[in-house]
């Protein structure tokens, strides 16, 4: 699908940007305003992190947003809580249905593990040098949501990387409840299905205030 086919969202338009395949990307955005990501041409795992503009320490925390719907999956309505249990972003739209919170991102140092190779580049360094990017050290990077990446879990607690329910021009919207500094990785992962049979493909991130 080609990006001029997908509907811009009503509002002001603050940032419209296609996310190269393998890239990063991150955004400072207002309590209020909204996060689109599109992937633009379905099965493409996108990495992402919040945190709180103003004091990092603060920041996206998995096991929080998990337990008060008490779902390991995210979807409309989906709150995303911070280390202080805080809302941080809700998700208001999600046209896939399927979407990552327990496998973390990829790394040079994990594939190696569980593939005895690497890709040429990885999430763990996209996120290390985009938010170094802010001032935000390594220190910060903590277990992220997988946007369009399905890891289903069995009744044994068997998990793994299947290939994931996005279709092209799938897409999630999300509103910030604070201040926050998105940051996400186009995963750059060729070794399992979290790209799809395609491998790493380019999305879209489109920032917009509703008023
Ligand atoms: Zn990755």
């Amino acid at each position: 699908m080609s990006t001029s086919e997908i509907p811009l969202p009503r509002g002001r338009i603050i940032e419209d940007t296609v996310v190269p395949a393998r890239a990063p990307w991150s955004a400072r955005i207002a309590r209020g305003d909204m996060l689109r990501l599109i992937d633009l041409e379905g099965q493409q795992a996108i990495d992402f992190l919040c945190f709180n503009a103003d004091d990092p320490a603060e920041r996206y925390n998995a096991a929080n947003t998990i337990k008060v719907p008490g779902n390991i999956f995210i979807g409309e309505g989906t709150v995303l809580r911070s280390t202080l249990a805080r809302p941080m972003m809700t998700v208001t739209a999600d046209s896939c249905g399927r979407h990552d919170t327990i496998f973390g991102c990829c790394s040079f140092e994990i594939d190696e593990v569980r593939y005895g190779k690497t890709n040429p580049e990885c999430c763990q360094r996209n996120f290390e040098r985009e938010l170094a990017r802010h001032g935000v050290g390594p220190e910060h990077i903590v277990p992220n949501i997988n946007f369009f990446m399905y890891v289903p879990v069995g009744p044994d607690g068997e998990a793994e990387i299947v290939d994931a329910l996005s279709k092209p021009g799938d897409h999630v919207d999300l509103r910030a409840e604070m201040d926050v500094l998105a940051v996400l990785s186009n995963c750059p992962e060729a070794l399992n299905p979290a790209t799809g049979d395609q491998g790493p493909t380019p999305i879209r991130a489109i920032v917009w205030s509703p008023e």
